[in-house]
């Protein structure tokens, strides 16, 4: 476990609860961080899922398991794998916090500075609600590159901005590729952690009229021995 507690780790369930996967992603980030949503929102995205990577194995281990469905005959499809393996196997140095705020784009011969984009630029192009998204994105860090120049830049300074994953269906041989979004995959984990555990404080409050401070204040093992004992 890591040593943000599980009261503050509901906060932040509670946060994300309804909100949009960008939201979700800045309440996760700025408890795993022990900041404000505020700061986090000025975190590049790339940095952003470092820590929610990091996060997650300190909360709920680095295996990986899930279900896909084939396109080609739509076979559903067991996913397992390591995110240490996942992370190892993309170019350049990802593991460490070497990603730089702006990078370069070349531009009619000229080096034209493009920052990486932040939670704080993906929300100011949500709300906005334009038509086309990507091209607000890259105009909001290089007003003056090209959208495409941008986007290849990005990935190509940090890997982990087109995070995808290689699947294969045992049935019919079918191969394709999927994206992997730490934030909505860590986002379910902590879903079913924080019903599981509000679960848990109603069965012990019921049981010793305890309130949900003190329930959250038990380690887990202790937990788990008072609920065998209230037989829940
Ligand atoms: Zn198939």
């Amino acid at each position: 476990m890591t040593s943000v507690s599980a009261t503050e780790l509901l906060d932040a369930w509670e946060a994300g609860w309804g909100r949009d996967p960008l939201r979700r992603g800045l309440a996760l980030l700025a408890v795993a961080r022990g900041t404000t949503r505020a700061a986090a929102a000025d975190v590049p995205v790339g940095l952003r899922d470092r820590a929610l990577f990091a996060f997650r194995a300190a909360l709920f281990g680095t295996g990986v398991e899930a279900v896909s469905r084939c396109p080609g005959c739509g076979t559903d499809v067991d996913v397992a794998f390591d995110q240490r393996d996942l992370l190892a196997a993309l170019p350049g140095p990802v593991s460490g916090q070497q990603v730089p705020d702006t990078v370069t784009v070349r531009v009619d011969g000229r080096d034209v500075p493009a920052r990486m984009p932040t939670s704080a630029d993906l929300a100011a192009v949500l709300d906005a609600g334009p038509p086309a998204p990507d091209e607000a994105l890259a105009h909001r860090c290089a007003p003056t590159a090209p959208v495409a120049a941008v986007a290849a830049a990005w990935t190509a300074a940090d890997p982990l901005l087109d995070l995808r994953i290689d699947l294969g269906c045992p049935d019919c041989a079918h191969t394709w590729e999927e994206t992997f979004d730490i934030v909505a995959f860590l986002w379910a984990e902590l879903d079913a952690w924080g019903r599981r555990t509000l679960h848990e404080v109603h069965d012990l409050a019921r049981a010793y009229g305890w309130s949900e401070a003190d329930v959250l204040a038990l380690t887990p093992w202790r937990r788990r021995c008072y609920l065998g004992l209230v037989g829940a």
